[in-house]
């Protein structure tokens, strides 16, 4: 289980840099780009042999997207390969009622 910073800047190529950083991290590892508050964050939740990755707004809904699909997996009941959204809809209400995080940082 693990959250960390998702870099989605564009490469010279034209290619997203994709990688992930530690949270702490102030700059991506890969390309440099500065973190600023709209970073965003990659949930990656191993259970049982299955991986899910999502990428989220914020971390407060990683947190919160963490804890559900480990407790789908763990119960069986997420569907890997029908579950292509990018969030949930308990997510998107949240989204705009948080405080940006990482302001000025
Ligand atoms: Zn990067």
């Amino acid at each position: 289980m693990a959250i960390q910073i998702y870099c989605d800047r564009k490469l010279e190529d034209g290619k997203p840099c994709k990688t992930s950083n530690a949270l702490n991290a102030k700059k991506c590892s890969r390309c440099g780009a500065e973190f600023s508050r709209e970073r965003k964050y990659r949930v990656c939740v191993s259970v049982k042999g299955l991986r899910v990755n999502r990428i989220v707004q914020n971390l407060t809904i990683a947190r919160e997207v963490e804890s559900t699909i480990k407790g789908d997996l763990v119960r069986g009941e997420y569907d890997v390969k029908h579950h292509k959204v990018d969030r949930y809809p308990d997510a998107e209400r949240c989204l705009g009622a948080i405080p940006a995080m990482g302001q000025g940082a």
